[in-house]
């Protein structure tokens, strides 16, 4: 008799906390999870320093 563990997966979309990053030298935008896709982190043109970029926080301020 075998036992079958099931364990639940639970699919939850994920949250992406999409910290961009800029190639210093050539100043390619990279997403962390296209970094994280690759097998080192380098860019495209072969530099592999990035600067985190933070994204614009954009406030609505109503105008009276
Ligand atoms: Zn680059």
């Amino acid at each position: 008799m075998a036992e079958e563990i099931t364990e639940e997966i639970e699919e939850t979309p994920v949250e992406t906390f999409d910290v961009n990053y800029a190639c210093l030298r050539c100043g390619t935008i990279v997403s962390n999870t296209e970094l994280s896709r690759l097998p080192e982190i380098k860019c495209i043109c072969g530099f592999r320093v990035f600067t985190k970029v933070r994204p614009p926080v954009v406030k609505t301020v109503k105008a009276i």
